[in-house]
């Protein structure tokens, strides 16, 4: 699960991570009255689940670029002014128009709300990060002097100029680990005190809300040298929301894909992707297998969904809305293995929730295990238009055809 980064700031504060001063608004006149009680120079925020807001465009619902109200340039997600009412003008060209940044993809996403902060002046960008590396088993940090900037490319091209730290989780946080980042981020003596306090507070944060991602860029040096996070974003757990009613709270389903949403009500293992057919399994790993087979004949999946071991015919249906949801389906595979649950039993489940959801595109039935023979004596008499495939190869075959070939 994600959250925003007004979110993601107040959890950090409370923690003990120094963060700049400041407040979310949902309209102008909010934004106009934060700006105004901050004093001085803020920065306007727009709150969307993705990063690259600096950098990313701003445009109309009718499609026009946004411009900057103070400024004779292209207004973006993150913008420093110097008064109240110019904070209630940015603020009123962020809100309701769509941002475009390098992690939304070009649809965007809308602008909700925006963060009101007290501006800081940046003597030097940070990138800090604690995740879960799985390969060794560990909460790690990942620092770098490179901050600000794309960690993905300083990863790619100069893998030296990360330093990473694990915390081995038996012993928890130590001193050495603050001191070793400090350095690491050529910090200095004089910084490795509020670089331990930071990173303690960062670790206690992490662990005990069920994180998965706490990512601090920039951590910054003030220009009157203190250590603060200019931006946070966090990631949790979704496992362990059961029993972190706080963080789930903080939920805004207003950023997730609205199929998703409906899938999840559903207890359906749904993620929508960018192809054309619609993919509906029983079990993850034939999930995964079947979105590889249908790359592989030069298809693309539109969506993983697993439907579970033992999924009821009711269960079938919602998927098969669910599916039919996504405009851009073309054609729908479903590929079902029969081991606790019986070829039969899903077979009637299928030809009931088409017959209740109404298809409109061509869908192939691949079919193996107990009750096979029956289950496709069901679906041949049922009236309607299934494709019966003969194995894994020949379903991904018929259905990337009937999707509109590769
Ligand atoms: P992102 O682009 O979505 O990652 O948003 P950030 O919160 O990281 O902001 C982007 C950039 O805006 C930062 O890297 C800073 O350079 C700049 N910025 C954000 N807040 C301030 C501020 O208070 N003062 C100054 N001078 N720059 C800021
Ligand atoms: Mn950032």
């Amino acid at each position: 699960m994600n959250v925003h980064e007004y979110q993601a700031k107040a959890l950090l504060r409370d923690f003990g991570v120094p963060v700049p001063e400041g407040d979310v608004a949902s309209s102008a006149a909010e934004a106009r009255e934060i700006a105004q009680r901050l004093g001085g120079k803020v920065v306007v925020k727009a709150q969307i689940h993705a990063g690259g807001r600096g950098k990313g465009t701003l445009r109309t619902p009718g499609g026009e670029t946004v411009r900057h109200p103070a400024e004779d340039r292209p207004l973006g997600g993150v913008a420093l002014v110097d008064s109240a009412p110019t904070a209630e003008e940015v603020a009123g060209a962020m809100l309701g128009n769509t941002l475009v940044t390098k992690q939304t993809g070009a649809e965007g996403r809308e602008v909700r709300c925006v963060l009101i902060e007290q501006g800081v002046g940046i003597a030097r960008e940070f990138y800090l990060a604690l995740l879960l590396d799985r390969a060794i088993k560990a909460p790690t940090f990942i620092a770098s002097a490179e901050g600000g900037t794309e960690i993905e490319e300083v990863a790619a091209e100069r893998p030296e100029a990360i330093v990473k730290v694990p915390v081995d989780a038996r012993v928890g946080y130590s001193p050495w680990i603050g001191r070793k980042l400090a350095f690491g981020l050529g910090l200095g003596k004089a910084h490795v005190s509020a670089m331990n306090k930071l990173a303690a507070a960062m670790y206690e944060a992490f662990l005990s809300r069920d994180a998965s991602l706490l990512e601090i860029n920039p951590l910054i040096e003030t220009d009157d040298g203190r250590i603060v996070a200019l931006d946070a974003k966090m990631n949790f757990d979704d496992n362990a929301m059961y029993r972190r009613p706080q963080i789930a709270e903080m939920r805004d389903l207003g950023e997730e894909d609205p199929l998703e949403v409906e899938a999840g009500k559903y207890g359906l293992n749904y993620i929508k992707l960018d192809g054309t057919v619609g993919c509906m399994v029983n079990g993850a790993g034939l999930a995964m297998g079947t979105m590889d087979i249908i790359k592989h004949h030069g298809g693309s999946p539109a969506n993983f969904l697993d439907v579970g071991g033992g999924a009821t015919a009711e269960m079938v249906t919602n998927a098969f809305q669910i599916l039919l949801g996504d405009e851009h389906v073309k054609a729908v595979l479903i590929n079902i293995f029969g081991g606790i649950m019986r070829c039969d039993v899903v077979a009637e489940g299928v030809v009931s929730a088409a017959k209740k959801v109404g298809v409109s595109v061509p869908v192939v039935v691949r079919l193996e295990g107990t009750n096979v023979e029956r289950g496709r004596e069901i679906l041949e008499s049922s009236g309607l238009e299934f494709l019966v495939a003969d194995g894994m190869r020949d379903a991904a075959e018929k259905v990337v055809a009937a999707a509109g070939g590769n």
